[in-house]
This record gives C-alpha cells, sequence and structure tokens, in this order.
C-alpha cells in the first residue's frame, strides 16, 4: 500500500489574499506539489477543510480580530509545522499602521454604525500568538520560497533562510545601484533579500517589502535619506509602511518621529 502523502493547508487571516496569489501563481509547480502532497485546505484552490490535522500549514494575513485570535490557536494544534508567509503574516502587515494611530477613532469616522465592526486594536503577526517554524517574508511572499520550504520539510531538513541584504542582490545581477547613481531613497540597504532585487532592478527604490535584513544598519541610512533631502517625517514613512509592525523598522521610525518633534538646534 502507497504511503500516504503528507497533507498541506493554506490559512487565510488578514489580508489582500496576494500571498496565496503567489502560491497560485507557481502553475505547473502547483500542479508537481500537488503530486507530493495532499492538499486538504486551500478556500482560494478549492477544497475546504479548515480544521483538518495536517502536516504543513501555511498562514497568510495578520491577527486583527477576536475570531482570528482563537482560529489561529486551533490552527497551531492541527499543525506539525506552521509556516508564516507574507509581511501580513510575520510583521502585521499595511494594516499594523493603525498600531501607530487612533485605530478605534478612524473606523468611527468611516463606518455608519462602528459597533458592528469587532477588530482588535491592534494587527500583529502571527508569532505574536503561537510558535511558528518559519517565516516567510515579503509582500507578497517569493512562490519559489514556498516551494522550498515545502521541499525542505518533505525531506525533514530545515528551510534554508535568506539572510543577505537586497543590495547583495542588486550587486549578483549587475544592478545599477539607484540610491547611488539616482540619489532615489533606496530601502535595499536594511531589507531582506528573497525577491531578486525586483524594484533596483527595473529602476526604481526598493520600498523594504520583504522586511529587515540581519543586523539592519537603520541609522546609518536614515542619515543618507536625509542627506538627499528628505524631512525627519519622510525617512520615518520609509520604514514605516508595510513592515511597521518589525521591531528594527519600528524602533527606526519612532526615532525619525521624534526628530520631528525634537529638531535639532
Ligand atoms: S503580505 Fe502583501 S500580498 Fe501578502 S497578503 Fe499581505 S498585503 Fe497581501
Ligand atoms: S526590491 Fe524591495 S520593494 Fe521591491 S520587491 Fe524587493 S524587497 Fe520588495
Amino acid at each position: 500500500m502507497a504511503a500516504a502523502k503528507p497533507r498541506l493547508a493554506v490559512h487565510k487571516f488578514s489580508s489582500c489574499d496576494g500571498c496565496q496569489l503567489a502560491f497560485l501563481n507557481l502553475g505547473e509547480d502547483l500542479l508537481r506539489l500537488a503530486e507530493l502532497v495532499e492538499i486538504v485546505h486551500f478556500a482560494e484552490a478549492g477544497p475546504v477543510d479548515p480544521d483538518a490535522v495536517v502536516d504543513i500549514a501555511f498562514v497568510e494575513g495578520s491577527v486583527s480580530t477576536p475570531e482570528d485570535e482563537e482560529r489561529i490557536q486551533k490552527i497551531r494544534k492541527n499543525s506539525r509545522h506552521l509556516i508564516s508567509i507574507g509581511a501580513c503574516a510575520t510583521a502585521g502587515g499595511l494594516q499594523a499602521l493603525r498600531n501607530l494611530a487612533d485605530g478605534p477613532g478612524w473606523i468611527a469616522e468611516i463606518y455608519a454604525q462602528p459597533e458592528h465592526i469587532h477588530s482588535l486594536a491592534t494587527s500583529t503577526p502571527i508569532a505574536a500568538h503561537v510558535p511558528v517554524d518559519l517565516e516567510l517574508w515579503g509582500c507578497p511572499v517569493n512562490g519559489r520560497q514556498v516551494l522550498g520550504a515545502v521541499r525542505a520539510l518533505l525531506f525533514e531538513v530545515v528551510p534554508a533562510l535568506e539572510k543577505d541584504k537586497v543590495c547583495l542582490e542588486c550587486k549578483r545581477h549587475q544592478a545599477v545601484c539607484v540610491l547611488v547613481a539616482k540619489g532615489l531613497p533606496c530601502m535595499g540597504p536594511v531589507t531582506l533579500t528573497g525577491c531578486g532585487a525586483l524594484c533596483p532592478r527595473f529602476g526604481r527604490d526598493c520600498y523594504a517589502c520583504y522586511g529587515p535584513a540581519e543586523n539592519p544598519n537603520a541609522t546609518a541610512l536614515g542619515r543618507r535619506l536625509e542627506g538627499l533631502g528628505l524631512v525627519p517625517e519622510a525617512v520615518a514613512r520609509r520604514f514605516l509602511f508595510i513592515n511597521s509592525g518589525a521591531p528594527a523598522f519600528a524602533e527606526a521610525g519612532r526615532h525619525w518621529r521624534e526628530q520631528v518633534h525634537d529638531p535639532k538646534p
């Protein structure tokens, strides 16, 4: 009798679905993956069984509602390996900008009956609620990294993590540095690799969608951005964007916001 295939689930939390689409965009590779694993829950692709016990669970999205808080606990219990995918799941995502503002106040301004909106005051990453075995960053996540993680887990080896900065990917691709050559406020010097330096290779600045790299020198980059003519609030916003919930970027953003209120003499 053939051995049972490992079971895989893809769960959605507060998100735009873009990371699930990155999964679907794997095309033929996704069909090959379906030969190796049994995909038991992936609502966007068809199968629906959110309470299934699985070997590998991918989780997209942040925890933003009381219902999310309960659901992630159940998913953790049901999953041997839990992998968070994308900026929403790893750092709280764009929606974590509300952590820095008056979220309930915004809801009251936008909705006629805000009492029907049951959201938490903050948007937080999955790892803030349950142990996570692997985090794949990016907005959206890179399908190649998702496949690599599944392959590693199928062979019972620890998936390799990207650690370099986007700058190194530019060098590998022989891309001209947009910060030096064009004076663009590129975040590549502090941003994790994984995208293949997509934006600089098309002549635009990186806006840090893959989150902080290992040991990012945010202070030095902030000063360099200031040297390009950005006012402190603009520097702060470069850090407080898609990954504002990542500690290294949150700290850098706070630092530059303080310069707004406490200008140098
Ligand atoms: S990380 Fe980006 S692409 Fe993925 S779900 Fe969140 S907003 Fe969408
Ligand atoms: S270059 Fe930066 S903003 Fe562009 S895809 Fe890569 S990490 Fe994201």
